[in-house]
């Protein structure tokens, strides 16, 4: 099922959210709506959070954004955690389906090893680098409560208040259905 996508400015998106119950007999269609969701937005990743469930879960496909001879990146990352951070950090720009219109320049750590469950209840354990740890550190951001315009410069965030207050208006067109103040 299609969910709206809760906008910044709702706290939910500030809280951090609380482990997976692997067992929930719900999860499975949390995990359909998160794929719903996200494919309808046109996303690459989408988080629990982000449609109004304060769960440790997110899905990503990535396929849009790779190289088209690098193995498609697709998964659904349950209870993930982030095990090792390699020192480098490059930028990359970022866009995020719960701030609609904004995109900035972002260093995050070229490469991590994560652990999570995935959806059969698996653990699992990978290095990830390039666009698919990027993506990674986004949705594993939204999480812990944290979203990409945190990591900008308070000149940087200065300048992007009048589009944040908007978005916390509900004042911005999304071409998907959106939801603001949950
Ligand atoms: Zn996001």
């Amino acid at each position: 099922m299609i969910r709206p996508i809760v906008l910044y400015g709702s706290p939910i998106l500030r809280q951090k959210a609380a482990p997976v119950d692997l067992a929930d007999p719900a999860l499975p269609q949390l995990i359909e709506d998160l794929w719903d969701t996200m494919y309808n937005a046109e996303g690459v990743g989408l988080a629990a959070p982000q449609i109004g469930v304060s769960k440790q879960a997110f899905v990503i496909d990535a396929k849009a954004l790779q190289e088209p001879d690098e193995p498609p990146f697709r998964g659904v990352f349950l209870n993930p955690k982030i095990l090792q951070a390699e020192p480098a950090c490059v930028p990359h720009e970022e866009g995020c389906l719960s701030l609609p219109g904004l995109r900035e320049r972002i260093y995050r750590p070229a490469a991590i090893t994560v652990a999570y469950y995935d959806e059969k209840g698996q653990l699992q354990e990978k290095k990830l680098s390039g666009i698919v740890a990027r993506i990674f550190q986004h949705e594993y951001d939204h999480l812990l409560g944290q979203l990409f315009i945190d990591y900008l410069s308070p000149l940087k965030k200065q300048l992007i208040r009048p589009k944040l207050r908007e978005i916390q208006q509900g004042l911005i067109e999304a071409a998907y259905p959106t939801l603001y103040a949950v």
